[in-house]
């Protein structure tokens, strides 16, 4: 969907605001001032090419969201222009969504992916006109049903209950509904606190599932004013339209296309009534319209305190983020301890991290040791203080003996495509289209090119038969594999098992061989414990060092123990790899071995730098 509003100032003149617009003025009034500094600017009309370049990066953003998790530092220096390489498959989510719509609900639709033919509503409400534009409209006798198109999937909704039961069940037409708006009695699935609970989460704006939520009730908002002032009380029903999280594709194609068909009484696309959900959050959103209001009229640029509404470090934060959080140091800031939120504590007071930031408490050192409860985070300060690593030699050592040679080091790269591309993957399957091996032959032994073998797909056929195939050949079935962060790996291994029979007792040997480098970095409570640590020190990390910042990811551990770099690599992190290798189709010969290069040379330093962290570690506890 996308949508105007149109902002009536007194003296006549008109003010045109674009959806992402509404969303984003209500986090706080100075990103208005900062998105529009003069007045005059804000009062003229904005195209409709203009707002809908602006509706895209926000499908972007709602993409990369299903794609990684909302603390990806990688993307924020991700390029937009990588970043369009991904609408396609948003294009053809709303394709979808639209065409399957007609299972779901009986009469005329209007539907398209252009705004110029579809439905629209407008009204103006205290002097500001809104004007929306609906993804899916549909008409029958019943009323008219909005449905609203998402590229994310059920997961987050139909997690949102207790372990055995989501708050939401299928009606007979197949429809997610609230279990109370089906009229059945909440107890005979979970107790209603659970329940209660749960459905709260819809209506926080800043969770993942609420984020959608919001954005449709913004839209209901409009549609009523609308009619209302039409005297048209026809029945509305809102719904959203999701990718199913349960539906696993055959692996069916026609001309080359994937071809959606139902599948075990599965469809692609899910749709989930929201309409009491968005009727609840009606008063909300008329305030915020009135906030929005008073922001535009004090066009105030101050500063403001920092909060959740900037969704720091999430793929939809705010896109001021850089300049408001310039009050934090760039190196040790509050922020870097470890798992901050309510971490801090005087006394029986708890603190808020957004709280004692405003309070100008900005850096680590601006905490005192006794306000923080736990005894990582005061390891973390003590390291910045002393400016020395923490380090457990035993622990280290202990975990380095459980290495075995030759090893294996061994990293995937995936992409985790809206629509499921190949036979076995759902909606955003971590679809494997690379992966390197680094073999150590024995102990510190390992050439960056001499011992680097690897496999990346040339194009968008589906090669995973010849990546397992060769990666089988490689690891022999006793061969110790070793990885960083270890469930990302064993879940693919697992998942490309049962895709290929063939080679599932390989791959699940290979799988069981596999050795997580991050437990002799980090820790890993129960192995340390198996090697007769007590329980505390086995939780406490092995290394620290005060310039990883609260981080235990590669990219930060690798410069501590080696000169290797990411610095000016042009394929340089996770996302760019997979927006490299999504652009594979698009570009032309000379471009495309150019990048291919680069990616096989971005995918190599990444298994490089598990043999240089571990070297590095044997050193340092020598
Ligand atoms: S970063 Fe936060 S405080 Fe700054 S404009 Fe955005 S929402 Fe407001």
């Amino acid at each position: 969907m996308v949508w105007l509003i149109l902002v009536y100032n007194l003296d006549g003149g008109k003010m045109a605001i674009t959806k992402t617009k509404f969303i984003n003025y209500s986090r706080c009034p100075r990103y208005v001032a900062l998105d529009d500094l003069k007045k005059e600017k804000l009062d003229s009309m904005i195209s409709i090419d203009k707002y809908k370049k602006e509706e895209e990066f926000e499908h972007i953003a709602e993409l990369l969201s299903g794609m990684f998790d909302d603390e990806g530092n990688d993307l924020i220096d991700v390029k937009n222009e990588h970043l369009e390489t991904m609408m396609p498959y948003y294009n053809k989510v709303e394709i979808l969504a639209g065409e399957l719509a007609s299972k779901y609900f009986s009469g005329n639709f209007k539907f398209s992916k252009s705004t110029y033919n579809q439905e629209s509503f407008d009204a103006v409400i205290d002097n500001i006109r809104y004007l929306c534009y609906v993804d899916i409209y549909n008409e029958n006798n019943d009323g008219i049903n909005i449905i609203e198109v998402k590229a994310t999937t059920t997961k987050k909704y139909l997690n949102l209950g207790s372990k055995e039961q989501s708050i939401f069940l299928k009606d007979e037409k197949g429809i997610y509904r609230l279990i109370e708006d089906l009229g059945y009695d909440i107890e005979d699935y979970m107790p209603v606190k659970v329940y209660e609970r749960n459905k709260a989460k819809l209506f926080d704006r800043f969770t993942s599932c609420g984020h959608y939520i919001y954005d449709i009730a913004v839209q209901r908002f409009i549609i009523e004013n609308d009619m209302k002032s039409h005297g048209d009380k026809r029945n509305v029903r809102y719904y959203l339209a999701v990718l199913n999280s349960n539906y696993v594709f055959d692996g069916k194609y026609k001309d080359g296309e994937a071809i959606y068909d139902t599948i075990n009484g599965e469809d692609i696309i899910a749709y989930i009534d929201v309409t009491s959900i968005t009727r609840d959050l009606m008063d909300k959103i008329y305030l915020d319209s009135q906030k929005i209001k008073r922001y535009i009229d004090d066009l105030s640029g101050s500063r403001v305190a920092l909060g959740e509404y900037c969704e720091y470090k999430k793929t939809v934060k705010c896109k001021f983020c850089k300049l408001c959080f310039d009050v934090l140091p760039k190196e040790h800031s509050i922020l870097c301890y470890m798992n901050n939120n309510f971490g801090f504590k005087d006394g029986n007071t708890k603190y808020d991290v957004f709280d004692l930031i405003n309070d100008g408490k900005v850096s680590m050192l601006d905490i005192p040791s006794s306000m923080l409860n736990r005894e990582k985070n005061r390891i973390q300060r003590e390291c910045v203080v002393s400016g020395e690593p923490y380090i457990n030699k035993n622990k280290i050592k202990g975990g380095l003996k459980m290495i075995r040679y030759p090893l294996y080091h061994l990293d995937f790269e995936t992409f985790p495509c809206p629509l499921p591309r190949y036979k076995g993957e759902r909606p955003y399957s971590q679809s494997v289209f690379q992966f390197s091996l680094h073999i150590e032959r024995k102990e510190g032994v390992c050439d960056l090119e001499k011992d680097h073998y690897g496999y990346l797909a040339a194009d968008h056929l589906d090669h995973r038969l010849e990546l397992v195939k060769l990666m089988c050949e490689l690891i022999p079935d006793d061969g110790m594999v070793l990885v960083y962060n270890d469930s990302f790996e064993k879940t693919r291994l697992k998942e490309l098992a049962y895709i290929f029979p063939e080679y599932k007792e390989k791959l699940l040997k290979i799988r069981d061989n596999v050795f997580d480098l991050m437990n002799i970095v980090k820790t890993n409570s129960s192995l340390y414990e198996r090697l007769g640590y007590s329980k505390e020190e086995a939780r406490m990390f092995n290394y620290y060092h005060p310039d990883m910042d609260g981080s235990f990811s590669i990219k930060k551990v690798l410069p501590l123990f080696s000169n290797l770099t990411y610095k000016g690599m042009e394929v340089g992190n996770g996302v760019e790899a997979m927006v490299t290798y999504a652009s594979f189709p698009k570009l032309l010969p000379f471009d495309y071995k150019h990048k291919y290069t680069k990616l096989t040379e971005y995918c190599r330093q990444d298994t490089y730098a598990m043999f240089a962290v571990l070297d590095g570690l044997r050193k340092s506890v020598k």
